[in-house]
């Protein structure tokens, strides 16, 4: 179903164009977008009738697709009830049954779970678990994180503080970011793990009397710039962690559920992180939520800080109609389908991206479980990628040399052929 909008769509894009912000885009030459009626399946329909199929799952949010009966009728019933009450103070069912449902499907010792209503806000909750956690176990001149290169964690000041120095924003803010220490990014291949782990211990040791946790993604570097790398590398993290007193944080949002072929990224590893973040499809797409789960060990050591208490607590904290969704969400998820799916996705996306690898100006092809990326040895002409993509039927997303897709989890076998082609057209004019 389509809706037809109320005023004309010219009328409409020309306010958007002059008054709304999109994500990193300016208000005095703002980039073209395009205007959606309705979303279904895997598929967008744009204002013209063009369907697209959604190679990005609106940011690898909305796994199980637009429009899903279950998790509409899941938000209808909790709307019904009550839409949202404050969690000062009051609680629902909603929200426990949420955080039970996240206890049970986290590694094991992950026991404490803080509702966050985006997922730079969770990684500000987690930073801020690690800090107080220091201070209150008496070491409260720890204060600074370690993280490596290439980085995402967010667009907040914390955030901001741990993602990539050269790739992220930390020119422009230098002056009133948190100084945290970097070490190199993770190789690409087995192979470059021992020298890695060196020069990671290396800068951990040097550091350690300040350092209070590390922060990073496990597996895949997403908006950093789409990165791979082995498993083995979150054992060291984790080593050097134990090593030094350190809290290891994972951020977990780009990953997390399936997307990288185990439930949790840092189980290809066998890795149990302190604190864990979660978000983006967490909710399938339809709403903003993130967690952070941390161990009894944090949440009773960061109960000793001078406050005595975890100081945060945002508005929407814990939303019902958010967790009603989520936990209808990971109903879906519950008889382990997604893997198969994922798995599926990912021999697709490695031989409908193969012929890429050879076309003129392409440098890598990687995928990772349901993740497929095409790197270019030049920035992508974004505005060209999408309109061949859209020819194509497809809708992407690219950014800096890369093009690449996270597609729903329901995505067929012609979808996923679909996408792959509209990848090539597009390497092939951006
Ligand atoms: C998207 C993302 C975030 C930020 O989440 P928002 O909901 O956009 O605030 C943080 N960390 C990682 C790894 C992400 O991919």
């Amino acid at each position: 179903m389509t809706a037809v909008p109320t005023a004309s769509s010219e009328a409409l894009l020309d306010f958007d164009r002059a008054h709304l912000w999109h994500p990193y885009t300016s208000m005095t030459d703002p980039a073209p977008t395009r205007l959606v009626t309705g979303a279904a399946g895997v598929r967008l329909t744009l204002v013209d009738g063009t369907e697209v199929v959604d190679a990005m799952s609106s940011w690898w949010a909305a796994i199980h697709g637009y429009n899903h009966p279950a998790l509409n009728a899941a938000l209808a019933a909790q709307a019904a009830d009550f839409a949202h009450v404050m969690f000062g103070g009051l609680t629902h069912e909603p929200a426990i049954r949420l955080a039970q449902r996240l206890v049970d499907l986290a590694p094991a010792g992950l026991e404490h779970v803080f509702l966050a209503d985006s997922g730079s806000v969770s990684v500000e909750v987690a930073l801020k678990m690690v800090l107080q956690y220091q201070r209150g176990v008496g070491h409260p001149e720890r204060t600074r994180m370690l993280t490596v290169r290439g980085g995402y964690h967010g667009d907040t000041f914390g955030c901001m503080s741990v993602c990539d120095p050269v790739g992220g924003m930390h020119s422009m803010f230098a002056d009133v970011l948190p100084e945290q220490v970097f070490a190199p990014r993770p190789p690409a291949a087995e192979d470059g793990v021992a020298a890695w782990a060196e020069a990671f211990e290396a800068v951990a040791a040097a550091h350690a009397h300040e350092l209070a946790g590390i922060i990073v993604e496990p597996l895949l570097q997403g908006a950093g710039g789409m990165h791979v790398y082995p498993a083995a590398c979150l054992a060291v993290m984790r080593e050097v962690a134990d090593r030094h007193g350190l809290v290891l944080v994972l951020d977990e949002i780009a990953t997390g559920f399936g997307r990288t072929g185990t439930f949790f990224a840092a189980e290809a590893a066998g890795v149990t992180p302190d604190v864990m973040c979660l978000g983006k499809a967490l909710t399938g797409g339809y709403l903003t939520l993130a967690a952070v789960l941390c161990t009894p060990r944090i949440a009773v050591g960061l109960s000793h800080s001078e406050s005595g208490v975890l100081m945060h607590g945002p508005t929407y904290m814990g939303n019902p109609l958010a967790c009603a969704v989520a936990l209808a969400g990971l109903d879906l998820l519950a008889d382990g389908a997604w893997k198969a799916d994922v798995g599926r996705i990912h021999a697709a996306l490695t031989a409908g991206l193969a012929p890429v690898r050879h076309l003129p100006g392409v440098v890598d092809v990687r995928t990772l479980g349901a993740v497929g990326v095409v790197q270019l040895d030049h920035p992508v002409d974004v505005a060209k990628a999408t309109e061949v993509a859209i020819e194509n039927g497809v809708w992407l997303r690219p950014f800096r040399d890369l093009i690449y897709t996270m597609p729903p989890y329901v995505s067929t076998d012609e979808d996923l052929a679909r996408i792959c082609t509209a990848i090539g057209a597009a390497a092939g004019v951006a």
